[in-house]
């Protein structure tokens, strides 16, 4: 089925362990952007994966900044089954990674223009580079690494709101991203804007993303956590993340049968 959203008011929700998870696929998605950039007024997507909602649990600041979102996108395999298994399903996922490539090629192809503000020294550059090669009309306003010192906010956001973009995508992980998009959103001067957590470092072609069959079969935190061991405290949420959705369903069987 496919929701395509014909104002930004009525766009459909679940609220999965308390936060709210817009029933929407790619091309609504895209539709929305079209619509926040028509609008001229600042909007802030979120993609919500099973780790951010885990970290809800026990951050009330991210809680509410991602339920104050106009936008929130299921961001995972373990989002769209949990979904299902508590009887609220959603459309299919709408990741960050593949959002980011979408509002480039809509962004080449309509004239928006697009910040990448994130990842370490360089390698915003690089992927701003390669999807220019890919979508050549591509207008790139400006490019800033995500290591700085949280004095520097100020200098950054003037940066980006002196560059006239349309569009902001801000890759410095979860929550960092998240709350800087939501402390400065009104003084960017953006129109959208979004955390991409490890896009750009996919983008510039540092890492692989998961190969399409780990995508499919829910394993590609498997696949991350194998390349980079790093990824362990976020692969450690999942198993909590899976308990908190299983005690959900049984409660709510239990309620049913009361
Ligand atoms: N990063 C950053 N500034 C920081 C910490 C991290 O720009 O202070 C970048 C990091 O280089 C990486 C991204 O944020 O490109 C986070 O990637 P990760 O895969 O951890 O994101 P996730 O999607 O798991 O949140």
């Amino acid at each position: 089925m496919t929701v395509v959203s014909r104002t930004m008011s009525d766009v459909p929700y679940i609220t999965l362990l308390g936060v709210k998870i817009h029933r929407v696929d790619m091309s609504a998605t895209l539709a929305l952007i079209r619509e926040y950039i028509a609008s001229g007024k600042p909007h802030i997507i979120v993609t919500a994966d099973a780790s951010s909602v885990v970290r809800a649990q026990n951050d009330a600041e991210f809680q509410y900044l991602i339920n104050a979102a106009n936008l929130v996108t299921p961001d995972g395999f373990g989002v769209i089954k949990a979904a299902d298994m508590l009887g609220t399903p959603l459309i299919e996922r709408v990741s960050g990674v593949e959002i980011a490539k979408e509002l480039c090629r809509m962004s080449a192809e309509e004239g928006f223009s697009v910040y990448f503000l994130g990842a370490a020294p360089g390698v915003a550059e690089l992927a701003a580079q390669n999807l220019k090669k890919r979508f050549p009309a591509l207008q790139v306003a400006g490019v800033h690494d995500g290591y700085f010192d949280a004095s520097k906010d100020s200098e950054i956001v003037a940066q980006v709101k002196a560059s006239g973009a349309h569009a902001l995508l801000v890759a410095m992980g979860i929550p960092r991203q998240e709350k800087f998009i939501y402390e400065n959103m009104q003084k960017l001067g953006v129109c959208v804007a979004m955390g991409v957590g490890g896009s750009f470092d996919v983008f510039s072609g540092k890492v692989k993303r998961a190969p399409e069959w780990y995508q499919k079969h829910g394993l590609e935190w498997f696949y991350r956590l194998v390349k980079d061991p790093t990824k362990i405290k976020k692969a450690a949420t999942l198993p909590k993340f899976a308990a908190m959705v299983i005690c959900r369903r049984i409660m709510k069987a239990s309620f049913r049968a009361k």
